[in-house]
Parts: structure tokens; sequence; C-alpha cells
């Protein structure tokens, strides 16, 4: 039996680890061919590549950084040339630098944006240029909860996935008559090396608020993304899914 993206080619930035790494190994399980992209981390990244082997998938590392214009185009030029095609860009790398706003530095300010949401203009702009050329391509930007409620402590990342939103919702309805799709997903609190810095006490307190009562998995986030990049999804465009255990529906006492 054909799997779902079998034959298409994805590129996950950030795909060394955490959120991303899960995204690589579900898009691979689904039949695409996955880069995985990452700046510094090349033994979390090979890690990731063994694993997606292991079950096994296809795929293959690629060392770019998202800030740096010249390496993303040369990284979505170099993946086309060997592979002929691009169906699906995850752009999922991302950083926190959190602190409250009086206390914040204007490098902590630029380096979230310049990851969180600057990166992602380069990125979607050398896969979306290939994608609409080929009439076809689904872009699914990462977001955060953070992104649609307060968070004292992260001005400079609720911005950046503020910000997301909003290229998300134009760049879809810019698109969409090449047959472009993007989507816009905001997961909530998720366990990866991201979340190390919070305290017992605040993780607790997230869980109490959440409906579900609990963090989300990986692998959760990782299914909802295969199933938003193929096929069946593919009168979805434009529209913000949250991913959050209910947190959404309590969002007012969100401000933590
Ligand atoms: P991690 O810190 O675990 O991983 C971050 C990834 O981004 C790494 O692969 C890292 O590569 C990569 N990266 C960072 N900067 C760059 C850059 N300039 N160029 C290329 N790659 C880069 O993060 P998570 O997995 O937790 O988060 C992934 C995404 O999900 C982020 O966008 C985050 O904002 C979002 N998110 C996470 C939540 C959570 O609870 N964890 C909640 C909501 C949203 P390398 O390994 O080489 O450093």
């Amino acid at each position: 039996m054909m799997a779902a993206l079998d034959g298409q080619v994805a590129v996950v930035t950030g795909g060394s680890r955490g959120l991303g790494r899960a995204m690589a190994l579900e898009l691979a399980r689904r039949g695409a061919r996955v880069a995985i992209n990452f700046r510094r981390n090349e033994k979390e990244a090979r890690h990731t590549l063994e694993q997606l082997r292991a079950a096994g998938g296809q795929g293959f590392l690629y060392q770019a950084d998202v800030t740096d214009p010249k390496q993303v185009e040369g990284m979505f030029q170099d993946i086309f040339k060997q592979h002929r095609r691009l169906d699906i860009l995850i752009n999922n790398a991302g950083i926190t630098r959190d602190a409250y706003f009086l206390m914040m530095n204007a490098d902590d300010w630029r380096e979230v944006l310049d990851v969180d949401l600057n990166g992602i203009f380069h990125c979607s702009k050398a896969a979306v240029r290939i994608m609409a050329g080929q009439r076809r391509g689904v872009v699914i930007n990462i977001g955060s909860g953070a992104g649609l409620v307060a968070m004292p402590g992260q001005i400079n990342y609720s911005a950046a996935k503020s910000g997301l939103l909003g290229f998300s919702r134009s760049l879809a309805r810019e698109v969409a008559a090449k047959n472009v799709r993007i989507m816009h997903v905001a997961p909530g609190f998720f366990k990866t090396e991201m979340a190390e810095t919070l305290s017992k006490d605040f993780i607790a307190e997230t869980c109490r608020l959440t409906p579900l009562g609990r963090w989300g998995l990986a692998e959760e986030l990782a299914a909802l993304v295969g199933f938003l990049a193929g096929d069946e999804a593919r009168c979805f465009s434009g529209q913000t899914i949250t991913i959050d255990g209910g947190r959404g529906a309590v969002e007012s006492e969100f401000g933590l």
C-alpha cells in the first residue's frame, strides 16, 4: 500500500531535536524523503537521521542557519536540484531568550525575531518560489500559544509568534492561486530542551490550567503535521490550529 506522502520531498527546519525531530520522523514514516535541517548540533541531527533510517525512512542532513538568506537560498536550490521537487516545508526552527520587558536587552529581542520570524520569511520565500513553479506545495509554520495569549517574560517570543499568525494568513491568500497551502500550527507546552528552563512549579501550574491536565507529546504534534502535509488536508489553508490540551478554551486564565 502507498503511504500518503510517498515520493514527496520535505524540509524540516530545526529537525535535529525536539519537536522538529518528531515531525521529521513522522513525515518519513508517511513516505516523504526528509531534509533534516539544523544549525549547530550535528550530533543530534545525525541521531535523528539514524532513527529515521532505522524505521525504514529516507532522509538526509542539511546544515544551514535560517537567519542567513544566502544559506537558506543555497539549501533550497541544492535540494531542488538534487530531487527535482519540493512538496513540504515545516518552518519549525525557533529559539527563546526569556526576560521581563524592562530587563530584556536589544540582542535578546533581535535574536528571537531573527530566528522565529525572519527565518520563516527567508525559508518560505525560497520554498514558495519553487512550489509556485510546480503549482503544488504546503508550508506549515510552527507558531506557539505564546503568540495567541499574553505571555509575560516572553515579549520577544510572543511578538515573533504573533507575527507568524498574520504572515501565515496573508501568505496563504497570496499563494492559493498557485495551489500552495500555508498552515499555522500553534502548540501549547511540549517537553523539549526549550522547556528545560521552566520550573517544576510553572509546569504544574500550566497542567492545572489545561483542561486535559497535561502537556502535549511531540508525537501528537507530529501526527497533526503529518496529516496537514498530506492531500487529505488539501482544503486547509490559512488556518491556525492549536494543539494544547484545550488550553485555548481557557486562554484568558493563561496569563501566568
Ligand atoms: P528545541 O530547542 O528543542 O529545538 C530547536 C531547533 O531549532 C533545533 O533543531 C535547532 O538546531 C534549531 N534552530 C535554532 N536556531 C536555528 C537557526 N538559526 N537555524 C536553523 N535551525 C535553528 O525547540 P522545540 O523543539 O521545543 O521547538 C520547536 C518549535 O516549536 C519552535 O519554533 C518553538 O517555538 C515551537 N514551540 C515549542 C513549544 C514547546 O513547548 N517546546 C511550544 C510551542 C511552540 P540545533 O540543534 O542545530 O541547535
